[in-house]
C-alpha cells in the first residue's frame, strides 16, 4: 500500500471528513477488539457509550448509533412525522440540499418546507409564516422544526435563539430536531453545557456527529423525549443501520467522551479556523462571507484567485455566490497548514491582481 501513501492529500481544507481517525477513537476501537462480544449493540461498550452520553447531556436520554448523518437525520425525522406531515428547515439545511431525498424517503413522503434566513439561521418570522401559511387539508401539515447546529455556513445558534425557535415550534404543536453533525464545535464556541443548547432549550432529538469530530464512522441519535424513540430500533434495522459489530461504532464514543476528546478536537478545529480568519481578513480582495463562529471560514474572492489556489493543489469547496469558498478545519488541521494556506492565498492574490476585476 506504499503507492497509496504517496497519493496522500496534504493541501486540503475541503472538509472535516477528509481527516483521519483521532487517537482517542482509534485506541478505543482497538480496546474493543479483544476477543468476542455480543452483537447488534447488546454489548458492554455500547452500554457504556450510552451511559456516557446520558452523563454528558445530564438527562436520561435514549441513544442509538447509526452509520452516518444522513441516516441519523432521516430516521429521526421519520420517527417524528407521519407521511402527510412536513418538516420546516432552512433552505441551506443538509437535510434539504445534501441527503438525496432520504428524509422524504424514510418518512414515506413527508415534505421538507424550506425557509430563508441570514447567516444560515432561521428568521423566526419566516418560520411562523411557513407554519401558519395554510391549515387546510390540501397542504402537508407542519410537524417538525429542524435546526442545524453548527449551521451549514459555520454560524452558531445561541441558547436563546434555540429556545425561541423551540417555543415557536411548541406553540404550533411542532417537535424540534437538531442536526448536530458539528454539534461539538458549537458547544465549544458557545462555552455552554450540551444540555443548554438541546433539551433545556426545547430540542426533542439530536443527531450528534461523530465522523467529522474525529471518529471513523458513526453518529448518535439522542432522544430527549424517550416516547419519540418508540420502535426506533426497528427503523434502524429496516434501514440497514443496525451494525452487527456495534461495539466498533460505540467504543470510539467512549474514547471521545471519556476525557472530553470530542471537545478538545472541536476546540482545536475552531481555533484553527479563527487563526485562518485573522490571516485572511487582511488580504485585499478577500471578503469574509459569514461571521466565523466555529471551524469553517467562508470567503468571497476573485475567481482567478480560487483557480490559482486549485492549480497550486489546494482543495476546498465552492458554493454560494461567485468565487465563494469554504475552508473547513478539523482536529487534524495544524497551525502550519493554516499559515501555508494563508500564504498561498496572498500569493494567488498578488499573482492575479489586475487580471480579475
Ligand atoms: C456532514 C453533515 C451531515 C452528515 O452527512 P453524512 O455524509 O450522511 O454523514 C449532516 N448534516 C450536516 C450539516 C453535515 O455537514
Amino acid at each position: 500500500m506504499e503507492d497509496l501513501d504517496q497519493k496522500r492529500i496534504y493541501n486540503q481544507f475541503a472538509s472535516d471528513n477528509y481527516a483521519g481517525i483521532c487517537p482517542e477513537a482509534w485506541q478505543a476501537m482497538q480496546a474493543a477488539n479483544a476477543g468476542f462480544a455480543s452483537s447488534y449493540g447488546d454489548d458492554l461498550w455500547t452500554e457504556r457509550a450510552c451511559e456516557q452520553l446520558r452523563h454528558v447531556f445530564e438527562t436520561d436520554c435514549q441513544v442509538f448509533f447509526v452509520f452516518n448523518g444522513t441516516a441519523a437525520n432521516s430516521l429521526a425525522l421519520a420517527s417524528l412525522c407521519r407521511s402527510y406531515h412536513s418538516v420546516i428547515c432552512h433552505e441551506l439545511a443538509h437535510v434539504e440540499t445534501d441527503e438525496c431525498g432520504a428524509p422524504e424517503f424514510f418518512s414515506n413522503g413527508t415534505k421538507l418546507l424550506h425557509v430563508d434566513g441570514p447567516g444560515g439561521k432561521f428568521d423566526l418570522a419566516e418560520v411562523e409564516r411557513a407554519i401558519t401559511r395554510r391549515s387546510d387539508i390540501h397542504y402537508p401539515r407542519p410537524k417538525v422544526l429542524s435546526l442545524t447546529q453548527t449551521t451549514e455556513v459555520g454560524t452558531v445558534y445561541t441558547p436563546d435563539e434555540i429556545a425561541a425557535a423551540s417555543a415557536l415550534a411548541r406553540r404550533h404543536g411542532l417537535r424540534v430536531h437538531m442536526d448536530g453533525a458539528r454539534f461539538a464545535n458549537a458547544v465549544v464556541s458557545l462555552d455552554v453545557a450540551p444540555a443548554e443548547i438541546t433539551w433545556r432549550a426545547g430540542v426533542d432529538v439530536l443527531c450528534l456527529g461523530g465522523a467529522k469530530n474525529g471518529m471513523a464512522v458513526g453518529e448518535a441519535v439522542v432522544f430527549f423525549d424517550r416516547e419519540l424513540a418508540y420502535e426506533f430500533d426497528y427503523r434502524c434495522k429496516q434501514a440497514g443501520q443496525l451494525a452487527s459489530k456495534m461495539r466498533f461504532i460505540s467504543a470510539p464514543w467512549i474514547g471521545m467522551l471519556e476525557n472530553c476528546a470530542w471537545l478538545k478536537n472541536a476546540r482545536h478545529a475552531n481555533d484553527c479556523a479563527s487563526l485562518l480568519e485573522q490571516q485572511l481578513a487582511g488580504i485585499d480582495g478577500v471578503r469574509l462571507m459569514y461571521p466565523r463562529q466555529a471551524n469553517s471560514v467562508f470567503v468571497e474572492m476573485p475567481e482567478a484567485v480560487a483557480a490559482a489556489l486549485r492549480a497550486a493543489g489546494w482543495r476546498f469547496y465552492s458554493f454560494i455566490g461567485s468565487g465563494g469558498a469554504r475552508f473547513m478545519c478539523s482536529w487534524q488541521t495544524t497551525e502550519h497548514d493554516v499559515l501555508q494556506l494563508s500564504e498561498a492565498v496572498r500569493l494567488a492574490v498578488s499573482g492575479t491582481s489586475g487580471g480579475d476585476a
